[in-house]
């Protein structure tokens, strides 16, 4: 089995899902006893989220490469940046090692397409949902349109995920206030809903939206195990 390398702790909350995922996953597929094979790059997520509110992405860039690196250079196969908003800096992260960056976008868009979706309501931080780092991918490579709340809806989600979810705390006004937001992206037209901060699936489930949703946490994660990149010898299908 190879081995896969997680950028993560940011914030630790969506990399233990991450962990779980993935050794479910394996479980699944190769039984009871097997788990994952896998190493954790886990940052201390206060200083990323103040250099991220500073706008110091240089400095970012360069210790998520650092990670990267530290992974490659023990033995990972593949990478995984466990956090939508740092795919802002998947570029660097992807020219500065050899071994292959999984994307979070992408398995994302293509649950989105095998469901036979085309307009989606994203929700993540306002990196994310206000830049074009990650919009921009959808929209370009997989020929989707990307709605993103109202400004003031930005702001509500946005803050939720920086002074709750990343501290673990779960909040019913708060998922009460998704919901409303949900709908609202619903009504301006979105067959689906992108769960794009790797938290928001601790706050929301598929029974919060009228439409489907789309975890990028759970999607990310199962397709590092799903690709034929990752051999499994004792596979008993
Ligand atoms: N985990 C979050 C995301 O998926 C937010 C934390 C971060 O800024 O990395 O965007």
């Amino acid at each position: 089995m190879l081995m896969i390398g997680l950028i993560g702790g940011m914030s630790w909350e969506s990399s233990a899902e991450y962990y779980r995922i993935l050794n479910e996953g394996v479980r699944d597929r190769l039984g009871p006893t097997a788990s994952a094979r896998c190493l954790l790059w886990s940052f201390e997520f206060s200083e990323i989220e103040d250099l991220q509110h500073r706008g110091d992405w240089d400095a970012l860039g360069e210790m998520m490469v650092d990670a990267a690196r530290r992974l490659e250079t023990a033995g990972c196969d593949l990478l995984l940046i466990c956090t939508n908003t740092m795919h802002r800096l998947a570029p660097g992260v992807e020219a500065g090692v050899q071994i292959p960056l999984l994307h979070i976008a992408d398995p994302t868009a293509e649950a989105i397409k095998a469901a036979g979706l085309k307009t989606v309501g994203l929700l993540g931080t306002a990196f994310t949902m206000e830049q074009d780092f990650y919009k921009g991918r959808l929209t370009e490579r997989h020929g989707l349109s990307v709605i993103v709340p109202e400004e003031q809806d930005r702001a509500t989600v946005h803050r939720i995920i920086y002074d709750e979810l990343v501290a673990g705390k779960i909040d019913a006004a708060s998922r009460a206030a998704y919901r409303d937001i949900m709908a609202r992206m619903v009504d301006a037209g979105a067959e689906g809903i992108i769960l794009g901060c790797t938290e928001i699936m601790l706050l929301i489930g598929p029974e919060d939206s009228p439409v489907p949703i789309f975890d990028t946490t759970a999607l990310h994660a199962a397709a590092a195990i799903e690709r034929p990149l990752v051999a499994y010898p004792a596979d008993p299908a």
